[in-house]
């Protein structure tokens, strides 16, 4: 494996976050929590999204701690179902694949096969993983699951989350100390310029006709509150939705 561009973490070396080495499971059937079709939040351009479950990193303030029980979300045949998201993002108009969690490198074999799948159909491949690049390239060499994870990834951000290092100057990933690396040609104009330049994060903000509110992207808990308490109430605050109720019956 070698990297084309980078644009790499700062800090954070002493963590002891992701240094111990994932958990080596059978690539026949895949553990994800859910699958996008085409957003453009997840990395460059419009992509399809991927979110494994299960994560052993753990790392403090993840933005998904609910995906990290190795046990929840839904088993399903690896190939079979790489299949079904390749025809699926290829119709909604995705150029590429974006594989999050969760932690890939945890079901390293299941997430290389459906990275193939992918790169089969002509999209390319992100993955995020809260391992550092240095250690997933150790453990590769005895590791094939992880090798071929890492042969399959066009453009990888690593390395845990650091609450207290924020980094709002780059896009995708949340602290100083992750890297943003392009393992192929395919995205290493991009990665230079971010390098040299920095870019600003995306934020999507979708509202289902039943007014369930989904976010993609990264922000920080507090820039995402505001923006949520701007679109009224919160099903995730039931006093601020009591206390909206209460108001329209006073004027009734
Ligand atoms: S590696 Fe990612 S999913 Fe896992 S705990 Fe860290 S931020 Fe959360």
């Amino acid at each position: 494996m070698r990297v084309v561009a980078e644009s790499p973490g700062r800090g954070g070396s002493t963590s002891l976050l992701g240094t111990a080495a994932p958990p080596e499971v059978p690539e026949g059937e895949v553990r994800w929590s859910r699958f996008l079709a085409a957003t453009e939040a997840e990395g460059p351009g419009v992509r399809a999204a991927l979110w494994l479950q299960g994560c052993a990193v753990h790392c403090p303030g993840c933005f998904n701690p609910q995906l990290w029980a190795p046990r929840g979300g839904a088993l399903t045949p690896t190939a079979e179902t790489a299949r079904a998201w390749v025809d699926q993002a290829r119709s909604a108009g995705a150029a590429g694949v974006t594989l999050l969690g969760g932690e890939p490198f945890d079901q390293a074999g299941a997430s290389a096969v459906v990275a193939e799948a992918f790169r089969d159909g002509g999209l390319t491949v992100m993955t995020f993983s809260g391992y550092p690049l240095e250690r997933l390239t150790a453990w590769s060499a005895e590791r094939a699951d992880v090798a071929r994870l890492l042969a399959a990834t066009d453009l990888l951000c690593d390395g845990p989350y650091l609450q207290e290092m924020p980094d709002p100057h780059r896009p995708w990933i949340g602290s100083r100390n992750q890297g943003i690396r392009a393992l192929t040609d395919a995205h290493a104009d991009e990665v230079r310029a971010i390098a040299v330049h920095g870019r600003l994060d995306t934020l999507e903000i979708r509202i289902a006709r039943d007014g369930t509110v989904g976010v993609n992207g990264w922000a920080t808990d507090a820039a995402l509150a505001a923006l949520l308490d701007d679109l009224g109430a919160r099903a995730d605050r039931p006093g601020d939705m009591r206390d909206q109720q209460w108001k329209a019956e006073a004027v009734r």
